[in-house]
């Protein structure tokens, strides 16, 4: 990541609304954004291959879900954050990973500049190339600080978004068992 190109950008941005780059509260948020970005923005240099490499072998044929998995991401329309739940599920066909890669690789794909409908495709295809399994369903929930905060501001809608792959796209009573399975 260039930190010095992101530090030239704060400080235009903060010229640009008529700002004073040098008063003292602002001195040295161009490089406190700067090592921010590193962390927000990790996923850019991460693929989902390391966390979901490692599996294990399982007899296991049944539903796998993990559910309110905490996300914070940026909205790449607007650079603000976006925010919510993530609950993943998969059937495994003869392979699992560990529960906390299923959040690691949210993670990797949350720490870029997203949408929140490609966030939720690319975990569900992230899990489909990786574990093989009969199928996978993404669902995401999230609060959009970018519509909250300004145009519509409408604090507290939430936008929902789904991904389906294999069985759960093929097999309408499969989406159903992923509904029935987060309400319990
Ligand atoms: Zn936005």
């Amino acid at each position: 990541m260039d930190k010095e190109k992101i530090k030239n950008g704060v400080r235009l941005i903060l010229e640009g609304i008529g700002e004073d780059t040098s008063r003292e509260g602002l001195l040295e948020t161009p490089d406190r954004i700067a090592r921010m970005y590193e962390e927000i923005f990790a996923g850019m240099e991460q693929s989902a291959k390391i966390p979901l490499e490692k599996t294990f072998t399982t007899d296991a044929t049944e539903m796998v879900m993990e559910k309110d998995i905490t996300f914070y991401s940026t909205c790449e329309h607007h650079l603000m954050p976006f925010f919510g739940k993530v609950h993943i599920a998969y059937i495994p066909q003869g392979k699992v990973v560990g529960l906390s890669k299923l959040a690691r690789t949210v993670e990797v794909f949350a720490k870029r500049p997203q949408l929140q409908e490609q966030l939720t495709v690319q975990i569900a295809d992230a899990l489909m190339e990786y574990l093989q399994p009969k199928g996978a369903m993404v669902v995401i929930e999230a609060e959009h600080t970018c519509m909250t905060m300004r145009g519509v501001k409408k604090p507290g809608t939430v936008t929902a978004t789904m991904a389906t792959r294999g069985v759960f796209a093929e097999d309408e009573q499969m989406k159903q068992d992923f509904f029935h399975m987060l309400k319990i």
